[in-house]
């Protein structure tokens, strides 16, 4: 009878004990959920590769409002608590200069449209200072970007123009060489690396203060490019090759090493693909097999529907956790200041982590940072800071340069 009594106290305890585990559990986790959301309200969150312009010119919604199609609009870039948007002029490879240079102009016009007609919601933003003061005012920043350098001809004059615009990076060139630079989608590596003509460009955009992008170029683009940089070089939308072994497009360990130790840094792009590498391979059967095969584009509803009936028995989604994991090679690589978010929303067709589907999911990342007790200092670096230092930086180089002259 005594032995009973007693097993029958310890199973209570046991019950009481894994109760208030799971409440404490619960509560911890509201917790951490209320300050993940806090901080994104309340840091400037900046987004270094957005391709808005792009879905706005294949289906032109107003982005003020909750729009049907893409991944941003204000409405959840608010919900996400995003300030900055770096919004990319994204120039086909097969375009010719003049082609190129028109559509520079379409996109400068969409951006410059929204913030005309919406001046409560969104504002030009040429620095950092820009990009604080509208943070200060509630307002989301739209800068300018150029993905792929291919518009800038032969002709260098062409990059002050951009500048006197607020061009704030240049992205190299895109998924074919151009006559600046190699690009690791094309097995045509003419310049192995940079061309002559590249190698002027990249000292104009020191000179002009116009940051460099190397997302999309060859490992010896890279390597060039921080050769030849007088200031840091940046890659706006990359992840960590270690994840994707054999994906070039993603950044080696040496080459995160060599960004960083010239100052710049890695954003990560939060495209399945460039996460996870069960992803990556399912992707590419997509891309390279299947749409190729059938002639079927990705993006048509014919592509999109058979890609979700692929996505029933593959895996094509990350997520969060494993965003961050990417985020955390590169901390343990080269420290915290050296690290940012370039999702590339809107420009990975419906490669989104299952978890982070729009601009609205910055929260999440959040959450599992501090899950993994990071400090509201250090993430505030991940969600904008170190990317406004790389943008000081590059501007000071660009001043003693010409002071120079
Ligand atoms: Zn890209």
């Amino acid at each position: 009878m005594k032995n009973l009594i007693k097993s029958m106290l310890i199973i209570l305890l046991i019950c009481f004990i894994s109760f208030s585990c799971k409440y404490r559990d619960d509560y911890d986790e509201k917790q951490l959920w209320e300050k993940a959301y806090n901080i994104c309200e309340s840091q400037l969150i900046l987004d270094s590769h957005i391709d808005w312009p792009l879905k706005y010119l294949l289906f032109p919604e107003d982005i003020s409002r909750r729009t049907t199609k893409g991944d941003f609009d204000y409405i959840r870039a608010k919900q996400g608590g995003l300030d900055a948007v770096l919004s990319v002029a994204y120039i086909p490879a097969n375009m010719d200069v003049d082609e190129g240079r028109i559509l520079v102009d379409s996109i400068l016009e969409i951006i410059n449209n929204q913030i005309k007609t919406h001046p409560d919601k969104f504002a030009y933003a040429k620095n950092t200072y820009d990009i604080e003061r509208n943070f200060n005012n509630n307002l989301i920043s739209l800068p300018l970007c150029l993905e792929n350098g291919m518009p800038i001809g032969n002709d260098l004059e062409y990059l002050k123009y951009l500048k006197e615009q607020g061009i704030v990076y240049i992205t190299l060139n895109h998924d074919k060489t151009n006559q600046i630079s190699d690009s690791n989608f094309d097995e045509n590596r003419e310049w192995k690396g940079l061309s002559p003509f590249g190698i002027e460009v990249i000292k104009e955009m020191n000179r002009l203060g116009i940051i460099i992008d190397i997302s999309h170029s060859t490992d010896s683009t890279v390597s060039q490019s921080l050769r030849y940089s007088k200031a840091p070089v940046i890659a706006t939308h990359s992840s960590c090759r270690h994840f994707t072994p054999g994906f070039e497009r993603n950044l080696s360990d040496t080459l995160i090493k060599a960004i960083a130790a010239k100052d710049g840094i890695i954003m990560i792009n939060f495209g399945s693909f460039f996460l996870d590498n069960e992803c990556f391979k399912n992707w590419a059967y997509l891309f390279y097999i299947w749409q190729d095969s059938t002639g079927i584009d990705l993006t048509s509803s014919e592509g999109i529907k058979f890609i979700n009936e692929y996505g029933k028995t593959h895996k094509i989604h990350s997520d969060s956790k494993k965003l961050v994991d990417h985020i955390e090679h590169v901390i343990n690589l080269v420290g915290i200041d050296h690290v940012g978010i370039g999702s590339d929303y809107d420009g990975i067709l419906s490669a989104q982590p299952s978890d982070l589907p729009d601009v609205s999911s910055y929260p999440v990342i959040v959450y599992e940072l501090l899950k993994r007790g990071y400090a509201e200092n250090d993430i505030k670096k991940i969600l904008s800071e170190n990317f406004l230092r790389v943008w000081n930086d590059v501007i000071e180089i660009s001043d003693s340069l010409n002071n120079m002259i």
